[in-house]
Parts: C-alpha cells; structure tokens; sequence
C-alpha cells in the first residue's frame, strides 16, 4: 500500500473505475450516498470499503472521512466523482435545480477538499482530482446549469492549485466528454423520451460530440486520473486534462 485514495462518487461509473484503477496499489475509500454499491465495488477490491454520506452534508462527509482515516490512515488522494446532471434550456432552468446542482458539483467538491487539504498539507503531499467535464470548458445546449457547476468547479481548483502549488499538494480537474456510465444512461432515457428516438439515435446523438465519434470508456478516464495521482505527475497542477476524443481543444 503506497496511499490512500478517497473516492467520492466510487460506488459507480467514473468513481468505481478510479477505485479498481488504484486499487492495486492504494487502500481506497468509497464515500457516496448509497450503501449497496459502494459495498459491492469495495468487495471486489484488495483493500477498499464503503463509507456512505451525502457529499453536500458537511457533517456527515466529516465524518465518512474520519472513519475512513481511522481505517486507511491519512488521505493522500482525493478523487471527487460525485456529481447529477440535470438538463433543461437556460430559459426554463429553475433555481432549484441549479442550486441543487451546485450544492452537488460544486460544494459537494469543496466540503471533501476542505476535510482532507489540512492533513496533505501537514503532510507535504498530496493529490486533489476532481471529475470535472468537457461542460467546464464549452457550452452544451439544454445543459446550461450542469456547465455552469462545472465551470465552477474548474475555478476551484484552478485557485486550489496557486494556493497549494508551495506546498506539495496538486489541485487538477479530468474533463470527460460523454462516457459510458449510469449518468450517461439517464440522458439517453430522457432524449428517448423527449423526442422519441430511439436509445441507440439517443446514444449516437451523444456521441456524436465527441470527433471519435463513441462515447468515452470509465477506465479512460480512471487511466488520467492514475496519472495524475502518481509522482510522474508532481509539475502537473492547475489543469484541466480533457478525455474527450478531440471534443475540446
Ligand atoms: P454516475 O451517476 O455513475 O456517478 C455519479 C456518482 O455520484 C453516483 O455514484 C452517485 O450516487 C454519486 N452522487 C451523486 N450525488 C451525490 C451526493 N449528493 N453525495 C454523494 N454521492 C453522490 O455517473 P458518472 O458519469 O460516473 O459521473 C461521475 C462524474 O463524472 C460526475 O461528476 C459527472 O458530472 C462527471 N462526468 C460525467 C460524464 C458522463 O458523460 N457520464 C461526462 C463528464 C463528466
């Protein structure tokens, strides 16, 4: 074991390729809402559990945080996956929904940099990786809210890294373009109920967007975050690192 990597969001998708991508060499520790699929990715790994909070409940993240450091020791890497996306035109975007979006993307990321920044700190190292997207750096229609929180996010860790860039600490984001995981599966449901296409249009629409014309694969982006996390990355601070085909250049 050469650290030990907090995941939020681990129990699927992103978050669950990013924890048998470092499993191998890492203690890993799953935090999302649901008990069941964390368990059951945590079951399938060397050494990983489950810690189930809601990441914009501060206390309760405080405290899947404690219990996993009690586990695994000190975090030496945060991967924050957790994330909803919801769609809607600009026009007609409520409020709630935007604020429930940013309560998730947004202040979901910064609770979990806030418990684990002043352990890494002390300890001089540390790896700060947010699942950020293609929508933190262009626009998407009908997805006006989600790139807002996701444009956000960006800027959080942007500001994150110039202030931790003295102290062995690295703040980056991966920007997936659309993926192959549950999250994707839902905008596919929706578009096919929406304008009655069919799930395979659905899907080709989306992955249309991307030049490689597919839908990105979770291990992709678990492969960027695994870099990221290791010491060929220590100059790497500040970025946003797109897994998107050529979508975003
Ligand atoms: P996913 O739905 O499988 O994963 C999201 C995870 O976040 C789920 O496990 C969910 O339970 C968890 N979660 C949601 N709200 C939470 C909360 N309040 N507290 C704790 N956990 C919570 O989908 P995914 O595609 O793996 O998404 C992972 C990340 O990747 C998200 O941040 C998403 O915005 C981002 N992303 C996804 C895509 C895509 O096309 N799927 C593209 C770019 C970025």
């Amino acid at each position: 074991m050469t650290g030990h990597v907090l995941i939020t969001g681990g129990g699927t998708g992103i978050g669950r390729a990013v924890a048998a991508s470092m499993a191998p060499a890492h203690a890993v520790s799953l935090v999302g809402r649901r008990a069941a699929p964390l368990d059951q990715t945590a079951s399938g790994l060397r050494e990983a559990r489950g810690f189930a909070a809601d990441v914009t409940d501060p206390a309760a993240l405080a405290e899947a945080v404690r219990a996993a450091e009690a586990a695994f020791g000190p975090v030496t890497v945060l991967v924050a996956a957790a994330g909803i996306s919801q769609t809607a035109p600009v026009a007609k975007t409520a409020p709630e929904m935007l604020r429930r979006m940013f309560a998730v993307n947004v202040e979901g990321v910064l609770n979990a940099i806030q418990l684990v920044l002043p352990g890494m700190t002390d300890a001089g190292f540390g790896r700060i990786i947010a699942v950020a997207s293609t929508a933190s750096l262009k626009g998407y229609a009908y997805a006006g809210g989600y790139a807002a929180t996701k444009h956000a996010v960006l800027g959080l860790i942007r500001s994150l890294a110039l202030e931790t860039a003295k102290t062995g600490v690295t703040a980056n984001a991966v920007c997936p373009g659309f993926a192959d995981t549950e999250m994707t599966a839902a905008s596919i449901a929706n578009i096919t109920a929406k304008t009655g296409r069919s799930d395979d249009e659905a899907r080709a629409a989306l992955a249309k967007n991307n030049p490689m014309a597919r839908l990105i694969a979770p291990d992709e982006v678990a492969d960027a975050v695994r870099w990221l996390a290791g010491p060929a990355a220590a100059s790497i601070t500040g970025q946003a690192i797109a897994v998107a085909g050529g979508e975003v250049m």
